[in-house]
């Protein structure tokens, strides 16, 4: 054999390695993918059915390892209760001492006159418990009844006095007008004076102060009346509802005692004001205060 035909040979051998090399890769990764099918899948460019079926099972194998949301997850259905005209020396603590018993938030809407030494410890116990403040003006005017110059007054002269006396420079962020008397000019007002707070209104009136007033004429017994303003009170009280009642009235505190025991027997939670409507101190956002008041019914004018 010459060496060119030795060199053919081993040219011819070289070709057949090669050319058996890459059927025997060929065959052996077709039948791979024959007895592993995923495996080809994820390969391939149809990348959404292979992989999420198989990253669906492992989520759902996971997921079953672990227990499913737990039950305390559930949102509860929420109610705020409010309390108007305080602080006072002689109910409010009482009243803070029963929303701590049910850990139980509230919102109080304070009058500046009624911030001083004596009322200064159960308000800042309020906000250290979490319960929210809001203005009701200093001195209870009706806020459709005043100048430009005096609406502002009362409006911010009850903002600097929860500010002072919070002791930690409470900022408010919204108002109920006194007797829920309000009107597009009030709001106007302050808005055209750069005080963008919300007003907030209530959906079920306790009468708590008609009922303290009936008692003590001797219309009615102490038990009347306190059953007479909780039962007000359940009449129109259902999911999201705001309440309002008075911690300046006697009565009060055993209203609040049932209405507790009730709606918390019943799953309710009472969250603040701000947490019920999702409001939100921001400062650049002046313009959602302003909206809110124009497009909300919860807080037209109710009288
Ligand atoms: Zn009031």
């Amino acid at each position: 054999m010459n060496k060119q035909a030795q060199f053919t040979v081993v040219l011819i051998l070289v070709v057949c390695l090669t050319v058996g090399t890459l059927i025997g890769v060929t065959a052996g990764t077709y039948l791979f993918n024959l007895t592993h099918p995923e495996a080809g899948a994820s390969e391939t460019t149809d990348e959404p059915t292979g992989t999420a079926s198989s990253s669906d099972s492992q989520t759902a194998g996971q997921t079953t390892a672990k227990p499913s949301k737990p039950e305390d997850e559930t949102p509860k259905k929420k109610i705020a209760l409010t309390f108007d005209d305080g602080p006072s020396a002689a109910y409010t603590g009482e009243i803070l001492d029963l929303l701590e018993q049910y850990r139980a938030k509230a919102t109080f809407f304070v009058c500046g006159n009624r911030l001083n030494e004596n009322t200064k410890a159960v308000f800042q116990r309020a906000i250290a418990l979490g319960c929210e403040i809001g203005n009701h003006t200093v001195s209870h005017k009706y806020l459709t009844e005043l100048s430009e110059q005096e609406l502002l007054q009362e409006i911010r002269d009850t903002n600097e006095k929860i500010a002072q006396y919070s002791g930690n420079d409470y900022k408010c962020i919204y108002y109920r007008p006194p007797g829920g008397f309000i009107n597009r000019s009030v709001v106007d007002k302050l808005c055209g004076n750069g005080v963008y707070m919300y007003p907030i209104f209530w959906s079920s009136d306790s009468l708590d102060w008609q009922y303290q007033s009936r008692y003590q004429k001797g219309e009615i017994t102490r038990d009347e009346a306190v059953t007479g303003a909780f039962d007000t009170i359940v009449r129109e009280t259902k999911e999201g509802t705001v309440i309002l009642m008075h911690d300046i009235k006697e009565i009060t505190p055993d209203i609040l005692k049932l209405v507790l025991e009730k709606y918390d027997a019943e799953g309710y939670e009472f969250v603040t004001v701000s947490e019920l409507f999702g409001l939100k101190e921001n400062a650049s956002d002046k313009e959602a205060y302003y909206n809110r008041y124009r497009s909300t019914d919860s807080i037209l004018p109710i009288k």
